[in-house]
């Protein structure tokens, strides 16, 4: 009998994750790799964020913690949900975790029993498969078109429900296209949920600040009031404040459910990093307005990769509403050669051949679940992105 678990064999690790441990390896080895599979901020974390950690660190706030987060960043979390999505919680009804990753994976570790389905559009997060099976569940995955602009349907969406479905598992802005759902086309997604009592609302907002041009960023619970009692709204500080690191996320919903995550964080990790939730506290309380400002330059380095993608033959660029991805069609680029000899026949073999030659990494739409597309995390400077897309450019010139 093997010595590993027979739930690991049901899971496979997180490609994004690979790409850019091969693509930091090679920088190590002295080649000339630009790493845009990445997905977290170049910005640093804003200086009284740090300082609030620094303070908590003085102040002695360095012990365990209740197991769901501590007061005061509860409080900030339904003072947060008030302002900025008209959504009222009390802090019962809020669980901290380490990451918005922990609190999705403990929401479905709490909820799923073998044969439960989740509904997910593609291209997803890498992660969202993967943690469904980890839970025992059965992940129902629904492809959207590039013609839709990457969003599931309302007729897709209802003929994906069947009495075993437990959760929508919905993301806006997306990793990984950007694409983002407007009230009237998220109104539409639970307008078909209303009809379907059993089914619950999972709605992964981690990119909600990140939202350009006249797009404005709406949540299911917010749309639509009498979905409240079963949608868990997922947040967190990573991707807004660029704190990757410090590994904060968090929820709000129905008590029970919230009871539930908390007893299995209390088994697993037993509370978020003291410290950083005392950061977490500042980033929601303190001064918003550097939020616009990385916005803005996001804005302008997505317009700047997709003109220049736009321009490569073979590849078709949407503009995306949010998030700092861009998810690039290769289809013109199929059962073609490259300059190097390789020959491309999925985005895959795109993407490899696309390091090995120019030392551009990317993450091949394979691993989101929608080909033949790439995914670029444009979280890094004009001057690198320019470089790169010029390169991917040369790339598919090249092609033959
Ligand atoms: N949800 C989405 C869509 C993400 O892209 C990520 C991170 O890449 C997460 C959740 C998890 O974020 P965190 O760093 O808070 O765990």
């Amino acid at each position: 009998m093997s010595f590993l678990s027979v739930n690991l064999a049901r899971v496979k690790p997180s490609p994004t994750v690979a790409i850019t441990q091969t693509a930091r390896e090679l920088k190590e080895a002295g080649q000339d790799v630009i790493g845009l599979a990445a997905g977290e901020p170049d910005f640093d974390t804003p200086e009284h964020i740090k300082d609030a950690a620094i303070a908590a660190i003085h102040a002695g706030k360095t012990k365990y913690t209740a197991p769901d987060g501590i007061p005061e960043l509860k409080r900030a979390i339904c003072d947060k949900f008030r302002r900025e999505n008209g959504l009222s919680y009390t802090p019962p009804q809020v669980s901290v975790s380490t990451g918005g990753k922990q609190v999705l994976y403990n929401a479905l570790m709490a909820t799923l029993n073998p044969g439960d389905e989740v509904i997910i559009p593609a291209p997803y997060w890498v992660s969202y498969p993967d943690m469904v099976l980890l839970a025992g569940g059965t992940p129902v995955i629904v492809e959207t078109t590039l013609e839709d602009g990457f969003r599931i349907t309302p007729e897709a969406l209802e003929a994906a429900i069947t009495p075993k479905t437990k959760w929508f598992l919905f993301n806006s802005p997306s990793n990984p296209t950007g694409a983002g759902y407007t009230r009237a086309q998220l109104g539409a997604l639970t307008d078909v949920l209303l009809r379907h009592d059993h089914v619950w609302v999972m709605s992964d907002d981690m990119y909600e600040h990140l939202a350009y041009d006249d797009f404005t960023f709406c949540t299911p619970a917010e749309v639509e009031p009498k979905l409240y009692e079963r949608t868990l709204t997922v947040n967190g500080v990573s991707k807004a404040y660029a704190m990757t690191g410090w590994r904060i996320g968090y929820a709000a919903g129905p008590e029970p459910l919230i009871a539930a995550m908390r007893k299995i964080q209390s088994q697993s990790t037993t509370n978020p990093c003291s410290i950083s939730q005392w950061a977490a506290v500042e980033a929601l309380n303190g001064p918003q307005d550097f939020l616009a400002e990385r916005c803005a330059a996001f804005k302008a380095r997505r317009n700047l990769v997709a003109d220049m993608l736009n321009a490569a033959p073979g590849i078709s660029c949407p503009v995306p509403e949010g998030a700092f991805y861009v998810y690039p069609s290769v289809a013109g680029c199929l059962g073609k050669t490259s300059a190097g000899g390789a020959r491309i026949d999925t985005d895959e073999d795109f993407a490899t051949a696309l390091l090995a030659e120019t030392g551009v990494a990317v993450v091949f739409g394979a691993a989101f679940g929608l080909s033949p597309y790439f995914r670029i995390s444009y979280a890094t400077s004009d001057d690198v992105l320019h470089e790169a897309c010029s390169r991917i450019v040369r790339f598919c010139e090249g092609l033959t």
